[in-house]
């Protein structure tokens, strides 16, 4: 039996409910995946960084550099694959 136009009608609303919650509920999990806005760069402590060079020969991604006695992240190249900050020996990265 075909429905009748009240039926559909109400079956939309239904279903723009649902599509209303889906979509809330994926707005507050791409919030919570994207952090604070201070989680999304590494930083590097000058004062323990001695220059070794050792981040920048592991990072994949020429992300990471030693410029005049100190390593520098540049936050557009890297993929926070968290390799320099496993091979700093002196913890500098984090
Ligand atoms: S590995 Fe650590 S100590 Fe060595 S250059 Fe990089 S940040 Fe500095
Ligand atoms: S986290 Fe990975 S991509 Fe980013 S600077 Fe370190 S080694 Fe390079």
């Amino acid at each position: 039996m075909p429905a009748s136009a009240a039926d559909c009608v109400r079956g939309c609303v239904r279903m723009m409910r649902y599509v209303s919650l889906l979509v809330a509920a994926c707005l507050v999990l791409l919030a919570a995946c994207q952090g604070p806005a201070d989680n999304t760069q590494l930083t590097i402590d000058p004062d323990r960084c001695i220059a070794c060079g050792k981040c920048e020969e592991v990072c994949p991604y020429g992300a990471v550099e030693v410029i005049d006695g100190e390593a520098v992240i540049d936050p557009v190249l890297c993929h926070f694959c968290f390799r320099c900050v496993e091979v700093c020996p002196e913890g500098a990265i984090y």
